[in-house]
C-alpha cells in the first residue's frame, strides 16, 4: 500500500494519542480506511462493506461469518476478520482471540448438523491459499462426501523430529511459558469461590 506523507501524518496523529495496548488495533483501523479503495478487489472487504450480497450467519465488531456461495457441503461457512489481514502474523491479539473462539463455536454448531467437521486456515504460497484476506473455512463433513483433504505421511527419524521441535520451541515467546508454570497454590487463589452455600 502506498500512502502519501499527509496520509501517514494523519494516521500517526490518530494513533499516537492512545494507550500503547490500543495503538495496534487503532493503527489497523486507520490503515483500513486509507486502503479501502486500494483493495477494492478483495471480495471479503467488499462483503464487509455490503457491496457483495452475503448470507450471514454471524457478525461482531471484529469478524463476519457467511455461507460459502460454492459450498463443499451444505452449511460450509467462511469466517474472516473485518480488517484486511493478508497473513496470520498480521492479526492482532484481539482478532486472534475473537476469530478462533468464533470458529470454535461455529464448528460445534455445524458438528451437530453433520457427521464431522474440518476447520481450514491457509497461509503462505504453498498452502493453496486463494485470497489475500485471511479466512477460516469451516466445512461440515458427511460419510462418503468425496471431499479430499488428504496427505501421504512420510516416516521420519526421531532425531529429526526433535531438532524441528527445538526450532519451534525456541521461537515461542518466554512470557507464555511462565503462565504454564503457575503453581497449585496460585491456581487455588484464581478459583471462583461459590457465593452462596447450598443448605443441606
Ligand atoms: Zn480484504
Amino acid at each position: 500500500m502506498d500512502l502519501t506523507e499527509d496520509e501517514i501524518e494523519q494516521i500517526k496523529a490518530a494513533v499516537q494519542q492512545l494507550p500503547l495496548e490500543e495503538q495496534e488495533t487503532a493503527l489497523r483501523k486507520e490503515l483500513a480506511k486509507f486502503s479501502s479503495d486500494k483493495i477494492q478487489q478483495c471480495p471479503f472487504c467488499l462483503m464487509i462493506e455490503g457491496k457483495i450480497r452475503t448470507v450471514d450467519v454471524y457478525e461482531d465488531d471484529i469478524c463476519k461469518a457467511v455461507l460459502e456461495i460454492n459450498p463443499a457441503n451444505p452449511g460450509h461457512i467462511i469466517l474472516f476478520p473485518k480488517t484486511h489481514n493478508r497473513s496470520l502474523d498480521e492479526l492482532s491479539e484481539n482478532e486472534i482471540n475473537i476469530l478462533y473462539k468464533t470458529a470454535h463455536k461455529l464448528a460445534i454448531i455445524l458438528l451437530k448438523l453433520s457427521e464431522g467437521i474440518n476447520i481450514i486456515i491457509s497461509d503462505g504460497v504453498a498452502s493453496g491459499k486463494k485470497f489475500e484476506h485471511i479466512i477460516i473455512s469451516i466445512i461440515p463433513r458427511f460419510k462418503d462426501d468425496n471431499i479430499n483433504i488428504y496427505w501421504q505421511g512420510k516416516p521420519e527419524k526421531l532425531e529429526k523430529l526433535e531438532k524441528f521441535a527445538e526450532k519451534i520451541k525456541e521461537k515461542i515467546p518466554k512470557e507464555k511459558k511462565k503462565k504454564e508454570e503457575i503453581n497449585e497454590d496460585e491456581l487455588e487463589s484464581y478459583l471462583v469461590k461459590p457465593k452462596h452455600r447450598i443448605p443441606n
